[in-house]
This record gives C-alpha cells, sequence and structure tokens, in this order.
C-alpha cells in the first residue's frame, strides 16, 4: 500500500509537469478525483485491507498526498488562467507606436486647381471675378459681340438652344441657349458697370462638339478683359506674358500671330514656348517649338458702341483661355476626356 502511494505520487508529478493547458488539468482532476474510477478514492476504499497497526501511517501518507495533489492542481489552474488572461490583454493593449491611420481627403480637381490660380493672379492684379450666366440670350452669347446674323457660330449645328425663350431683352421670342464662350460677360459687365473696367471670368461654355481627344461638347475658358482710357496692345501683350510665366514658369516665353475674331480687332492668336521641350522642337509640338494656348485682341469698336461707350474716348483689350487645355498642359494629362471621367485613381493624384 504504501508502495502504491509513492508510485502514484511520482506519477502525478510527472502528468501534471506534462498538463500545460485548462482543458489537460480538468482531464487530471478527473483522473485523480473522479467519483467513478477516481485513483485517490480508490486508495482511500482500500484503507480497510490495511493492518491495524499500520492503517494511521499509511492514512496519513494517503490524506498528505491526496492535499498535495489538490493543491498543485489548484495552483497550477490559476497561473494558466492568470497567463491566459495576459496574453489576451496584450493582444487588446493599444500600441502606440504603430503609424496613425491617414485619413481620407477630399481632392479639388486638376480644373479647379488651374481656375483657382488664374483667378488669384489676376485679383492681384486688381480684376473684379464675374463668371456670368451660362444660359445666355443671343444678344449677350453673339450679336453685341459683333457676330454677323449668318456667321456659322450661330446655328444649331454649333450652338445647344434651350426649348426657353427670351422674355423681352434684345430679341424678345428668340430661343435662349447655353454659351459658347465666356465673352458674354463683357457685354454683361460694360452694362453694369462704366468703365474703367477689368474683369476675369472663369466657367463653363458648350458648344455642339463630338468628343475627341481634344475637344468636349462642355469645356471651361477664362476670359480677361480691361477697359480703360489709353488701352493699347502693349498692356495685352504684358498682360498675358505675366499670366503664362505665371502658370508655365518664368523662362516662358509668347508669341502673337494675327488672327480674326468678330469682337476684336486686331485680333491675335497666342502661343507659348513649348513646356516639354522648352522651345528646342518635339513631338507633342510638332517640331515647332510653340504650343497655341489662346486667342485675344483689342476690344472692336463695334461692341463698345453696343455697349453705350465711345470707343473715341475708351478703349480695351481681351482674350479667351481653354482652363483644361492648361489643365492638360499643366498636369500632362494627354487626353481631355481623363478630365471629365471624375476617375478616383486619377483625381486622387491632385
Ligand atoms: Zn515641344
Amino acid at each position: 500500500m504504501q508502495n502504491d502511494i509513492t508510485a502514484l505520487s511520482s506519477e502525478f508529478d510527472a502528468a501534471l509537469a506534462a498538463a500545460n493547458s485548462a482543458t489537460a488539468l480538468d482531464e487530471l482532476r478527473v483522473r485523480y478525483f473522479g467519483r467513478k474510477g477516481g485513483l485517490i478514492p480508490a486508495l482511500f476504499s482500500r484503507l480497510k485491507e490495511v493492518p491495524k497497526e499500520q492503517k494511521k501511517d499509511v492514512g496519513d501518507a494517503l490524506n498528505k498526498l491526496r492535499d498535495r495533489i489538490e493543491s498543485e492542481l489548484k495552483e497550477k489552474t490559476e497561473r494558466i488562467a492568470a497567463e491566459e488572461a495576459g496574453r489576451k490583454e496584450a493582444r487588446e493593449t493599444l500600441d502606440v507606436t504603430l503609424p496613425a491611420r491617414k485619413p481620407r481627403l477630399g481632392h479639388l480637381h486638376p480644373v479647379t486647381l488651374v481656375r483657382q490660380e488664374v483667378e488669384q493672379l489676376f485679383r492681384e492684379m486688381t480684376y473684379t471675378i464675374d463668371p456670368g450666366p451660362e444660359i445666355e440670350t443671343d444678344w449677350y452669347n453673339f450679336e453685341a459681340l459683333n457676330f454677323t446674323p449668318d456667321h456659322p457660330a450661330r446655328d444649331t449645328q454649333d450652338t445647344f438652344f434651350v426649348d426657353v425663350v427670351e422674355k423681352g431683352g434684345h430679341l424678345p421670342g428668340a430661343p435662349l441657349l447655353l454659351r459658347t464662350h465666356t465673352s458674354n460677360v463683357q457685354i454683361r459687365s460694360m452694362e453694369k458697370w462704366k468703365p474703367p473696367v477689368k474683369v476675369l471670368s472663369c466657367g463653363r461654355v458648350y458648344r455642339r462638339d463630338e468628343i475627341t481627344m481634344r475637344r468636349s461638347p462642355m469645356f471651361h475658358q477664362a476670359e480677361g478683359f480691361v477697359v480703360d482710357r489709353g488701352i493699347h496692345i502693349g498692356h495685352l501683350r504684358a498682360t498675358l506674358e505675366f499670366m503664362i510665366r505665371r502658370l508655365f514658369g518664368p523662362d516662358s516665353k509668347m508669341r502673337m500671330r494675327p488672327s480674326f475674331f468678330p469682337f476684336t480687332e486686331p485680333s491675335a492668336e497666342v502661343d507659348m514656348s513649348c513646356i516639354f521641350c522648352r522651345g528646342a522642337g518635339c513631338g507633342t509640338c510638332s517640331q515647332t517649338g510653340w504650343m497655341e494656348i489662346l486667342g485675344c485682341g483689342m476690344i472692336h469698336p463695334q461692341v463698345l458702341r453696343n455697349c453705350g461707350i465711345d470707343p473715341e474716348e475708351w478703349s480695351g483689350f481681351a482674350f479667351g483661355m481653354g482652363l483644361d487645355r492648361v489643365a492638360m498642359l499643366k498636369y500632362d494629362i494627354p487626353n481631355i476626356r481623363t478630365i471629365f471621367e471624375n476617375d478616383l485613381r486619377v483625381l486622387e493624384q491632385f
């Protein structure tokens, strides 16, 4: 009997050392104290077989073994539970050294960025910023700007007309239209404010064009004009040079080529030195070193007269520039469709 107690004691030591989980310890508890077939109760039941004179010693040894197994099982169970809790806590602890998650911020559209830049540099030259209306009458979009009645731009082939007619105005009963350029703002501003006026107008314009790499039926223009005493073409050139250098870098060059617009006389197309080859000649500029950037001219005397301004006393210049084209050049976007598709993978780069 004493031998059995000693054997069970060392067997327990080995089993306890091997049991490293709450489940294994539970199994040990059943093995030693289980109501059916528990090893400790089995030994106690054999006490009655022990001779009387040994009973006390064997009983003491058996009690000692039971108490030891009980307390060691309890101690290890608690230790393992504490370790589990510790590991769980470590998993849930906030690691302040992790990099912070970036909040998702919105982006300004490339055309908006260019518009803001253009508006800012003209604001510095004390221009009034006035976007003007997108739905316009024939008078402000064509007639007052000296377009002849049979000018092709007035055709339904080129202009979007709206199913609403002009009430009163200069041509009562004529259909309204979506402006084909921002030049309508010239007439509206000269009517509203008598000269001197300095206005910059940025906004959407519409033409019945097919969508191609370079063209879209809706695009953005910036229109600037000045009317004052003694304004001459030198003022125009200096203003455009200032703008082009601010937008494309201080070493940008420009040149003017004679052109024709109904509302300016003389008129010019303006080229600037190619921003890709800086004038040396490359594929983008067809080896010329120049790229077309805007149209401009001195405001036609008839346009001034149409606004009740005496061309003998006042003169002015005007220019119109495509903002989408500026954005495409500045950000190297080859296709205008990219600008209007609103693909987040593109927009997030700005
Ligand atoms: Zn080039």
